[in-house]
């Protein structure tokens, strides 16, 4: 079965629609056009509205502690799509945190050195041993630099 959209004025299958209380059972607009007025109202709530974005933030902010799991996947799914849509950006992000990580010593890179060269696993080092690591790591720096110069 077919309905047309009272929005967009395309015609299309009846699970594109809502159920609704409506005569036929089915809301009048299309779910793409749905999202869109919903996605528009909240706009402009937010823009005449202080305590609107505020409100949201928190509502969100409650739900995420409620369901951490939930949020947790929901969050990996956003990231990776973006990463999908921007190729060239993520591969720049991630060239560009590594070397960052590098420079500073960051945790994120004094474990990696750690893993590599042992049987430990990531969530299995303790604090003491990444802060040895990075203390070694930062003189051995030290003495290359020292014997160069
Ligand atoms: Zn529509």
């Amino acid at each position: 079965m077919n309905k047309i959209c009272t929005k967009c004025k395309k015609e299309k299958l009846i699970s594109f629609f809502s159920p609704r209380k409506a005569r036929d059972g089915y809301s009048s607009e299309c779910k793409v056009c749905h999202n869109e007025i919903v996605r528009l109202s909240a706009k402009r709530r937010a823009l005449n509205d202080p305590e609107y974005m505020p409100m949201r933030i928190n509502k969100l902010r409650e739900w995420q502690k409620r369901n951490p799991e939930r949020y947790r996947i929901a969050h990996n799914k956003r990231i990776r799509a973006w990463q999908k849509r921007n190729p060239i950006l993520h591969r720049l992000y991630n060239v560009k945190s590594k070397k960052k990580a590098m420079k500073t010593l960051a945790n994120s890179y004094v474990n990696d050195c750690l893993v590599k060269h042992s049987h430990l696993k990531i969530d299995d080092i303790p604090l003491s041993l990444t802060l040895a690591k990075r203390e070694y790591l930062r003189l051995r720096r030290e003495v290359i630099y020292y014997e160069k110069y």
